[in-house]
């Protein structure tokens, strides 16, 4: 990015120990760098640090963004990072932020391959990662017919021959999910379902077949699936996969630092305003605290971090 300007309101900070920025954005995905546009146009100083493995690196388009719809992902990433050139103030840096230390809504960053640096507030727009189920063939298709989102891939596959790889209430949300989008379903469990004798009755009643037995592999031609083949020998042929198995954290910043978290995977933003977090200073955005992981939504929450650090900061220096 452009050489990055002393703020407005750094200048006039009452900070004794004169922090080297206003922010620390720790994630360039798009809750990032959509924070990071923001807080920019607030001419705010601010770092942003990315190392460069975002969730939809799979995908090979990104659907359901206004505007930017069948984008391929890192193009979207790329345009938001071109545009934020525009913004002095802001310095984008490629590397992985290895340690945060809070003390009084301040932090100090270890950051690979660059000399550490200080800041007023911290931003973790981290993301997620998935828990990939290990099926041979199943790489192969992964972001071309395999896929995780329905709201981002059914569209493209509606009506077709769907199979669900899955285990207990996970696997039955993303049936009753699917339902929306095609009538020929098959739930796949690679072994004991899970599942609750009620669960196998309403997949009964809606025409959707459960299989138990183990998977052997995925087969498919040019990234297109074609059948899942059973330990059994058995081959039933289907033309996409959703799966839905857990996701984590993709850093250990939010543990590290102290987050409170509202599930096994999201930091908990709720009980506060925009999207800060338990730890005076430190807010989260994007996947890494939503339930609602689209990303439009993790765009949209790195803007309302952004507002709500930008706030903060003005209140403090008006104290
Ligand atoms: C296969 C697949 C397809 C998808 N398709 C769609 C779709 O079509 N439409 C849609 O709306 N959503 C889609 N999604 C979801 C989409 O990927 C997320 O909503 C979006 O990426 C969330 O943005 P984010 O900024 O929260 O996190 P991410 O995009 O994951 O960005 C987080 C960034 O932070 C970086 N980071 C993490 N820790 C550190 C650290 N310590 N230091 C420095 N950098 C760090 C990561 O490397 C990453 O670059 C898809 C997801 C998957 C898995």
């Amino acid at each position: 990015m452009g050489a990055v300007r002393r703020s407005q309101n750094s200048d006039n900070s009452k900070d004794s120990q004169n922090p080297d920025y206003d922010v620390i954005i720790v994630g360039g995905g798009p809750a990032g760098l959509s924070a990071a546009l923001v807080l920019g146009r607030c001419l705010r100083k601010v770092l942003i640090c990315d190392e460069g493995q975002p969730r939809n690196s799979r995908a090979e388009a990104l659907k359901g963004f206004l505007s930017r719809d069948y984008t391929p992902p890192h193009e979207l990433l790329r345009t938001a990072r071109e545009q934020l050139k525009r913004y002095d103030s802001v310095e984008f840096f490629a590397g992985k932020v290895i340690n945060v230390q809070s003390s009084q809504n301040r932090f100090e960053a270890v950051i690979s391959g660059h000399s550490p640096v200080t800041s007023r507030r911290l931003l973790l727009a981290t993301g997620l990662i998935d828990e990939v189920p290990a099926i041979k063939g199943f790489d192969e298709l992964y972001g071309k017919s395999v896929f995780l989102c329905p709201y981002c891939d059914a569209w493209d596959v509606a009506g077709k021959q769907l199979a669900i790889y899955g285990k207990g209430e996970r696997a039955m949300e993303m049936a009753r999910a699917l339902t929306a989008w095609s009538k020929n379903l098959i739930l796949f469990t690679d072994g004991d379902s899970e599942l609750s004798d009620e669960n196998k009755h309403q997949l009964k009643r809606n025409s959707i077949e459960l299989h138990e037995e183990n998977i052997e592999q995925l087969v498919g031609e040019k990234g297109i699936l074609k059948a899942v083949v059973l330990k059994n020998g058995r081959r039933i042929e289907r033309e996409a996969l959703f799966f839905d198995t857990p996701s984590y954290q993709r850093s250990d910043l939010a543990i590290k630092l102290g987050c409170e978290f509202k599930n096994e995977r999201a930091v908990n933003t709720n009980k506060y305003e925009y999207e800060a977090t338990n730890i005076p200073g430190l807010y989260a955005a994007g996947n890494n605290t939503g339930d609602i992981l689209f990303a439009v939504i993790a765009a949209a929450e790195g803007a309302r971090a952004a507002f709500g650090i930008n706030k903060s900061l003005t209140q403090e220096d008006l104290l």
